[in-house]
This record gives C-alpha cells, structure tokens and sequence, in this order.
C-alpha cells in the first residue's frame, strides 16, 4: 500500500496523479486525442494556454478563492506592477457581472474545489468540484466563449455547447463519485458565463438521464484508457490537434481531393 500521497489543489493535476487517476479533463482529452492525452501525461508534450483558456482559469481561481496560487503560477497574466494584461482585464469584468447577480453567486457559493477521490470499472478516479453543496447539489463553472451551439465535426451537426464541450460526461463522472463518498446522489448543474463584450449568463440543469447516459460511455471508455496509460495497447493519432502536427511524419504523397 503506498496511500502516503495526499491529492490537492496544487498536485491536483501533477503528473503522478495524472498517472494514479483519471479525471474528467484527461477522459475528454481521451476521447480527443489519444496520442497528445498520452504525451501530456508522461509530460512529453504541453499544450499552450491560450489568453481565452486562461481568462477561464482567472475566473474560475478567482471564484474559487485561489487566486494567489494562479497568479504565482501565471506569472505572465501580469504587468510587472502586479495589475492584469490588458487582454487579462476581461476577466475582472466578467467576474463583477457575475457579482452583481443573485443567484449566480448563490449557485457558486458551495464548498470550493472540493477533491474527491473514488473508482470506477477499477480504475482510480480523480474530481475537483467548482462549487459543491453536500447533500444538496454539484455545481461546476463554465467560463465559455457564448452560448451558441457550435459545428461538430466528428457527428457533422451543430451541437448545445454543453453537449460540445462533454460537460454532461463530466457531470456524470461528479454526480457517480460523490454517490460512492456519500451514498448520496445529487442533481448536477452548470453555472455558465460567457466571454462575450457583454457576459450572458445562465444556470443549467442537467437531467439525471443524461448524466446516467454518460456515465455508461465512461463505464466503457475507462478500460481502454487504463490500457493506453498501461502502454498496453498504441495510441490513435487523431491528426488534426497541435500535437499530431507537430509530431506528423510524411511517408506518402495525397491525392489534394483527399485533404
Ligand atoms: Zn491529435
């Protein structure tokens, strides 16, 4: 038994526990790309944070009341007198909007980023809720670019970009983990807030049906990632993300119609 290590906020996603569990991030990252998720986690690729996804992560730490852990660990959010980038300034913005509203701040007032560790098909999963009320509900924040629903094109629609983005695989891994910490099964929602000029806001409920739909897919999924982690079987490139470009190999000429 070596149960020494404790999980936190700050080793949440170290690469020894990316290793030890499966969280929601690295199962979506999966389910992406399994060549890149892999490289993440043996820590021979890092994906470049984008000015959009740490706008995300400034809120969310800001919300959550770690701030001072995301700045040391973004010191490049920072003008050297300590005040945001400008292109950082957003999120200040959208994180009054959100005061200035109620209910959003009721719905993100739970217990911050509360870690629970559990299991599932044999395999160690990790999660990290937003906002977490026991026995009451599972509320996770979402810092999204708007609400419109966003072309996918691996089923070639349109998708609610809560279906896009697999925030319901994630509700139902939460809602499953905390059932075996508490006995208890709690309703999921989201607490959405756009990046648009002018923040939308929204509080989503996700049904119960849904959530237990996912919950199959990762009952299903997880064996083949523990596989992948286990180096037991190849990972599938999927050519498209940053990381299959950069590690692409020409071995043949394409006929361009096939491009
Ligand atoms: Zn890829």
């Amino acid at each position: 038994m070596e149960e020494n290590l404790i999980i936190c906020e700050e080793n949440y996603f170290s690469q020894e526990n990316e290793m030890k569990y499966c969280g929601s991030s690295q199962i979506k990252s999966f389910m992406d790309c399994e060549a890149k998720t892999l490289a993440k986690i043996k820590g021979e690729y890092k994906e470049e944070n984008t000015t959009a996804l740490l706008v995300g992560s400034y809120v969310d730490a800001a919300v959550s009341q770690t701030l001072d852990i995301f700045k040391a660990k973004h010191p490049e959010i920072l003008k050297k007198d300590g005040s945001l980038k400008s292109e950082y300034v957003k999120a200040d913005y959208i994180l009054n909007r959100i005061e200035k509203d109620e209910l959003f701040m009721k719905y993100i007032s739970g217990d911050h980023q509360t870690i629970m560790l559990g299991e599932i098909n044999s395999v160690p999963i990790k999660i990290k809720i937003d906002s977490y009320f026991p026995n009451k509900c599972i509320v996770d924040l979402k810092c999204v670019k708007s609400f419109e629903s966003i072309w996918n094109d691996k089923t070639k629609m349109k998708e609610n970009f809560v279906d896009y983005w697999k925030y319901t695989l994630q509700g139902a891994l939460y809602q499953e983990i905390v059932r075996q910490n508490t006995g208890k099964k709690l309703p999921f929602f989201i607490a959405a807030v756009t990046k648009e000029t002018e923040p939308d806001l929204a509080l989503l409920a996700i049904p119960d049906e849904e959530l237990e739909k996912q919950l199959l897919i990762i009952h299903e999924i997880l064996p083949h990632i523990r596989n992948l982690k286990e180096g037991l079987i190849l990972p599938k490139r999927c050519e498209k993300c940053d990381y299959c470009k950069m590690t692409k190999k020409l071995d043949c000429i394409i006929d361009y119609r096939d491009l």
